[in-house]
C-alpha cells in the first residue's frame, strides 16, 4: 500500500485546474486571420473538448499521432491540449526545415493528421504527396478565410469544431503516456524524435515556474516568442495556464520588432522568452523608434549563447533583467538558468557580475550534472576544467523515438554534445559543442572562442571555424570569413587579428574568405555542412 495518492500526472488534470482556478483569466494572439484575438482559459478549454470531439469524429484514436505546422496561437494552444488528453501524440513541426526533413519526420513520426496554419498552406501543397499516411489537414482558420487548396482532403479547423458540443469525458491516463513528439533539428545525420510524456512534461512546468527559474505567478503577463514547434515553446503553454498568468502570443510575428513592441505595451507584458535573434529585432525596433517597454521586468534568452549587447543594452537602456537559460530538445528542454544572483554573485564587482551573469547558469532542481573527460571520468566543478555535459533526470530522454542505436551511455545518463566547466557555485559555461571542438595535438581548442574573437573584428560580417585533418596536429582550425559590405581584408591581416587574443597555438591555420555560410533550420552554422563542403580542402604547404 503506498502511504500517498497516486494520482497521476498529467496535462489533462493541469487543464481541469487553469479552467476551474484560472478560467478568467486572458489569451491574447496574434493569428494570419486576426491581428488580436481574445478570449479566456474558459473559451480555450470549452474548446478544446469540441476539438476532441472533433478529433475522434474523423478517425483518429488513441496512441494517433497528430501533426501541426503551426506559430503560437491560442488554435495551436487548442490543439495541444484536445491531442495531448485525448491520449494522442501533438508532433510540433518545424516549417524552416529542409524538405527532406519535413518528408521524414512526418513519415517516422506516424502523423495521421496534420493541422497547418494559413501561411504554411502553399508548403504542405508541395510536399504532401510524399506523406502516404496522412489522411487529411485541417487549415487553422475560419470559413471566410479557408483558402482554395490542393491538399486532399482538407477541412477548415472553426467549421470543423463548429460541429461538435463542448461536452467530453477525458480518458484516464497513466502518467507515462507519450503527449509530444518533437524532432531535433539535426545538425547531424538524420533527425531524431524526442517523445515527451504526460509526466516529463508536468514535471518540467513545475521545475520552471520556480522563483529562481521563470519565477513565474498570477500575477505575470507571458509573452512566449519562442516557438510552439520547438520543444512545446519552454513549456510556457502548460506553465502560463497552470499558474494563472496571461498568456499572450505573437502568431507568425514572432520575428517582428515592432509586433513584439506594441504587444508588450498594450497587453503590459512582465516576462518573455526567445532566442537572440528575437531581441536583437526587438532592441534594433526601440533603437530606430524611441519607443520603450516599461511593463517588461525579465526576460529569458536560451537556445543560444547570449550575446553581451543583449544583457547589457535590455538592463541598463530599459530596464528589463536579462537571464539565461540552457537546455535541449532531448531535455523538455530545461537544464539550468541563470536568474536571479544569489547573494555570492550579487557581492562581485561589475565585471565579474557581468561574467556570472552571462554563463548559462546553474543547473535547476530535477537535473543531475556531471562534466567528464575523455574517460568519462568527472572532473572538478573549478570553474576551469571543461569536458562534456552529461545529465539525467525526469524530464530527460531516455530513448529517442522509433531508434536503433543509443541514447544513453552504459551508465544511464545523456551526453548532450555540449562542453562546459562548471564554477564552484555550479554555474556552468558552455565553451563548445562536443562535434565542434578542434582536437590539435591532443589538445582542445573551442571553434566558439575563435568564432567570437573573428567577429569582433570591425570589418567581419560572420564567422564560422571547424577543425580540419591535418598530417602533423590530427586536426587543425579552419577559419571561414564573410566580410561586411565594402570591406577587404587580407589573409594576413585577419589572422594577424588573432595575436595576443588567444594562445599562439590557437590561430587559425588558413583563411578563405566567402560569401555564404551554411545554417540548420533553426538558425544555427551547419557545422557539419561545412566540412562536407570543405571536404576537399588541402593546407597550403
Ligand atoms: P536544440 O535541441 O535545437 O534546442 O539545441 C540545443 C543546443 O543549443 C544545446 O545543446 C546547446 O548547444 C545550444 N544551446 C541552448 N541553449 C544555449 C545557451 N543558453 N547557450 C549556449 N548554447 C545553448
Amino acid at each position: 500500500m503506498i502511504p500517498m495518492m497516486n494520482s497521476q500526472l498529467t496535462i489533462t488534470s493541469l487543464m481541469k485546474h487553469a479552467e476551474q482556478i484560472n478560467g478568467a483569466v486572458e489569451v491574447v494572439s496574434v493569428t494570419a486571420d486576426n491581428p488580436r484575438h481574445r478570449y479566456t482559459y474558459r473559451d480555450a478549454f470549452a474548446r478544446v473538448r469540441q476539438l476532441a470531439n472533433a478529433l475522434s469524429a474523423i478517425g483518429l484514436e488513441q496512441g494517433d499521432t497528430v501533426a501541426t505546422f503551426a506559430w503560437n496561437d491560442y488554435r495551436h494552444l487548442e490543439i495541444y491540449y484536445a491531442v495531448s488528453c485525448s491520449g494522442m501524440v501533438c508532433h510540433t513541426i518545424n516549417p524552416r526545415l529542409f524538405p527532406e526533413q519535413i518528408e521524414y519526420i512526418v513519415n517516422h513520426g506516424r502523423d495521421k493528421w496534420i493541422f497547418v496554419d494559413l501561411t504554411m498552406v502553399p508548403l504542405l501543397e508541395s510536399l504532401h504527396h510524399v506523406m502516404p499516411e496522412v489522411k487529411g489537414f485541417v487549415v487553422m482558420t475560419d470559413q471566410a478565410h479557408m483558402p482554395d487548396t490542393s491538399l486532399p482532403n482538407a477541412h477548415c479547423y472553426e467549421a470543423l469544431i463548429a460541429e461538435h458540443t463542448a461536452e467530453f469525458e477525458w480518458p484516464d491516463l497513466d502518467e507515462n503516456t507519450p503527449s509530444a513528439l518533437c524532432y531535433t533539428s539535426g545538425t547531424t545525420g538524420n533527425p531524431k524524435g524526442v517523445m515527451y510524456t504526460h509526466r516529463s512534461t508536468l514535471l518540467h512546468c513545475y521545475a520552471s515556474i520556480a522563483p529562481d527559474v521563470f519565477g513565474l505567478s498570477v500575477t505575470d503577463v507571458a509573452l512566449p516568442i519562442v516557438p510552439m514547434f520547438h520543444v512545446n515553446g519552454w513549456g510556457l503553454v502548460y506553465s502560463a495556464p497552470m499558474t494563472g498568468a496571461k498568456l499572450v502570443m505573437p502568431g507568425p510575428k514572432m520575428g517582428c520588432g515592432e509586433t513584439l513592441c506594441t504587444l508588450i505595451n498594450e497587453e503590459k507584458i512582465t516576462v518573455s522568452a526567445g532566442v537572440p535573434t528575437v531581441w536583437l529585432a526587438l532592441l534594433d525596433y526601440l533603437k530606430k523608434s524611441g519607443s520603450t517597454i516599461e511593463s517588461l521586468n525579465r526576460l529569458t534568452v536560451g537556445g543560444a549563447a547570449c550575446p553581451f549587447v543583449i544583457y547589457d543594452d535590455f538592463r541598463t537602456k530599459y530596464g528589463v533583467d536579462v537571464q539565461q537559460g540552457w537546455g535541449m530538445t532531448e531535455m523538455n528542454p530545461l537544464g539550468t538558468f541563470n536568474g536571479n544572483a544569489p547573494e555570492t554573485v550579487s557581492a562581485l564587482p561589475a565585471d565579474q557580475y557581468d561574467k556570472m551573469r552571462l554563463k548559462q547558469g546553474r543547473p535547476v532542481f530535477g537535473v543531475e550534472m556531471k562534466i567528464v573527460d575523455a574517460d568519462n571520468k568527472a572532473l572538478p566543478w573549478d570553474g576551469i576544467s571543461a569536458g562534456a555535459v552529461k545529465v539525467r533526470g525526469p524530464w530527460i530522454i531516455n530513448e529517442y523515438y522509433n531508434y536503433d542505436g543509443q541514447t544513453l551511455d552504459d551508465d544511464g545518463w545523456f551526453e548532450t554534445g555540449d562542453v562546459a566547466c562548471i564554477d564552484e557555485y555550479g554555474y556552468m559555461q558552455i565553451t563548445d559543442r562536443v562535434k565542434d571542438v578542434i582536437k590539435s595535438g591532443g589538445e582542445w581548442i573551442s571553434s566558439i572562442e575563435l568564432e567570437n574573437c573573428a567577429v569582433n573584428h570591425p570589418k567581419v560580417a560572420e564567422a564560422a571555424v571547424v577543425g580540419m585533418p591535418h598530417p602533423t596536429w590530427s586536426e587543425r582550425p579552419l577559419l571561414l570569413v564573410i566580410l561586411q559590405e565594402g570591406e577587404s581584408l587580407t589573409r594576413e591581416e585577419m589572422l594577424g587579428w588573432f595575436e595576443g587574443k588567444v594562445a599562439k597555438w590557437w590561430i587559425p591555420e588558413e583563411c578563405l574568405f566567402v560569401d555564404t555560410l551554411p545554417h540548420t533550420a533553426t538558425g544555427k552554422l551547419s557545422k557539419k555542412d561545412i566540412r562536407a563542403q570543405y571536404a576537399d580542402f588541402s593546407w597550403p604547404s
